[in-house]
């Protein structure tokens, strides 16, 4: 807690293999509290702060993470928001990506770091990768301007000796400790023997603004990526299906599709239902250009908003963060094109 002039950090440690530790009969990993991770990085004492930490009972693997877990983090954090500096948020590196996304558009007006961070090593096996993505996710929450502002007030991802805007990320990796990458949008800052922060690309602090969460997120959506010999009847019954909010459309290159009547009649029918369709494409890098090609203007046409460059973990926690908002399609349609929390070029 803030009870003297020091910085202070809360860690939120919500599982991921940074703490587990392999079952020795069944030989899978399984996670352990918190204070045995901690224990494990006895280098957190040397730090000149306050660190405290909160733990979310039990732990878990990422891949069960959901919206209602999103909101209790968000939550955390605005609760805790005046009391400390900074935040780093322990978390499996399968679904970090849509996390740092999801929580750049629920803590709406964020001038505060909180930075992801997770391993692909248990952090209890001697070559783990998870010590050094811990000690230094901590450093950089906890690094502050000469006038006391902090360097890095918005959502990220620290990832071995990389910082990433958090809604600019994606997992690329399952095996190398290089896991994450932001392939539309340059690094934040770089650490090696010191950190150097890229202070052009980081969000500039604003004195004004006012933390506002918004924890709803819809998830009647779904992403629905296109390949050559997709099949009318199958894409007509997803597109029409009752329920269904939203689409995030996984097209070709900058944002084509098949030339085929059946699919633009089946695009214009679902947006006519009011239901929002989002091209994003299925490169890792460069941005959708609907007007760019006669197969991309088809679904301009037929009620599509492009995506631009966004991520398909931006694009899709965006989408059920605007849902959950309760705005009507068109204005959800003018806000997916603008640039919320720096996700969109
Ligand atoms: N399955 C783990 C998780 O996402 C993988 C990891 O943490 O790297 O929780």
């Amino acid at each position: 807690m803030n009870n003297n002039s020091k910085t202070s950090i809360l860690l939120i440690y919500t599982g991921g293999t940074i703490g587990m530790m392999r079952n020795s009969e069944t030989g899978a990993l399984e996670n352990f509290n918190f204070d045995e991770l901690i224990r494990h990085v006895p280098e957190i004492k040397q730090f000149n702060l306050n660190i405290s930490s909160k733990a979310f009972n039990p732990p878990i693997d990422s891949s069960d993470m959901k919206p209602a877990l999103w909101a209790e983090l968000a939550k955390i954090i605005y609760d805790n928001y005046d009391q400390y500096d900074g935040f780093v948020v322990l978390h499996g590196t399968d679904t970090m990506a849509f996390t740092a996304s999801a929580l750049s558009f629920m803590l709406d007006g964020l001038m505060k770091p909180v930075i992801l961070t997770g391993s692909q090593l248990p952090i209890g096996v001697l070559r783990t990768d998870g010590k050094e993505n811990l000690l230094t996710a901590i450093e950089i929450a906890a690094a502050k301007n000469v006038d006391g502002t902090p360097i890095v007030p918005e959502v990220c991802i620290f990832f071995h000796q990389q910082l990433m805007r958090g809604n600019r990320s994606t997992k690329i990796s399952a095996e190398s400790f290089s896991a994450f990458s932001s392939n539309n949008y340059p690094i934040l800052a770089k650490s090696g023997l010191e950190i150097q922060y890229n202070r052009n690309y980081i969000k500039p602090y604003d004195p004004n603004s006012k933390l506002t969460p918004h924890y709803a997120m819809d998830s009647d959506i779904i992403i629905f990526s296109l390949f050559p010999g997709i099949q009318p009847d199958i894409v007509r019954s997803v597109l029409v299906a009752d329920g269904l909010k939203g689409i995030i459309f996984r097209t070709f290159g900058s944002g084509n599709a098949p030339q085929e009547q059946w699919l633009v009649d089946a695009l214009t029918e679902a947006t006519r239902m009011g239901k929002i369709i989002v091209n994003i494409t299925q490169c890792s890098t460069g941005s959708v250009k609907m007007k760019l090609y006669e197969t991309g203007r088809q679904l301009l046409d037929a009620g599509i908003i492009s995506g631009g460059d966004l991520t398909v973990e931006a694009a899709l926690t965006k989408l059920m963060n605007l849902l959950g908002r309760r705005l009507t399609p068109e204005q959800i349609r003018i806000e997916m094109r603008r640039n919320m929390a720096g996700e969109i070029s």
